[in-house]
């Protein structure tokens, strides 16, 4: 997708602040420093709109980016976060529940994972979570510009294995770095929201 517009709507911490503009969503979720703002910034062909994990705070909001007016990337950002208290953790968690599964405007999550590394325990609940209540999931494995070109297919098998994997889904390899998977990851975003 050509992107001529994208911009930064808000960062919402209460359901009322996101937008009403009906416009398709895209969620990406996945531990801190995954990857996820890069993953954003790196498929809109910008250098910093999302920003990345160096930026304090931020960290229990949902972040809406919207694309050309046309579709929102909403970077759901924080689980695996040690900094917050229990109670501050389940009030999170039932803001991303609750979203994840009312949100009707939401098309397709997409799982963020780092190829070095197997699913952490958050990624493998995350990831039954979704399939539990049969919530449409991309999984996208990033960071591939860190392993040999070798090993790609030894990594993904393991990430599969771990996930648990299903067939009916979707898995993309990405590189924030090289733009590897972009296109891929584009058409598959794409698929969803022109329905
Ligand atoms: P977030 O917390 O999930 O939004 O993660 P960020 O996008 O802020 O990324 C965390 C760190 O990983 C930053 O230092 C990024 O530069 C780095 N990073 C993210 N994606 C990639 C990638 O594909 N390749 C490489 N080499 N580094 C990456």
């Amino acid at each position: 997708m050509k992107v001529n517009q994208a911009e930064f709507v808000i960062s919402a911490v209460r359901p009322e602040q996101y937008p009403d503009d009906a416009l398709p969503e895209i969620a990406l979720a996945g531990r801190s420093n995954v990857g996820k703002s890069s993953l954003i910034n790196r498929l809109i062909a910008r250098k910093n709109l999302a920003r990345t994990s160096s930026t304090p705070g931020k960290t229990q909001h949902l972040n809406y980016y919207r694309i050309n007016d046309e579709i929102y990337f909403v970077d759901v950002p924080g689980y695996g976060y040690a900094k917050v208290s229990k109670t501050q953790r389940a009030e999170w968690g039932a803001m991303i529940e609750r979203y994840m599964l009312e949100r009707v405007g939401l098309k397709l999550v997409l799982l963020v994972v780092d190829l070095r590394h197997p699913p952490s325990k958050d990624d493998i609940s995350m990831y039954e979570w979704l399939q539990h209540y049969n919530r449409p999931i991309c999984v996208v494995a990033t960071k591939a510009d860190k392993i040999p070109r070798s090993r790609w297919q030894k990594h993904i098998k393991v990430v599969k294995e771990t996930l648990n994997f299903r067939q009916e889904h979707q898995l993309v390899m990405f590189s924030s770095e090289t733009g590897m998977g972009k296109d891929e990851l584009w058409s598959i975003i794409q698929s969803y929201t022109h329905e």
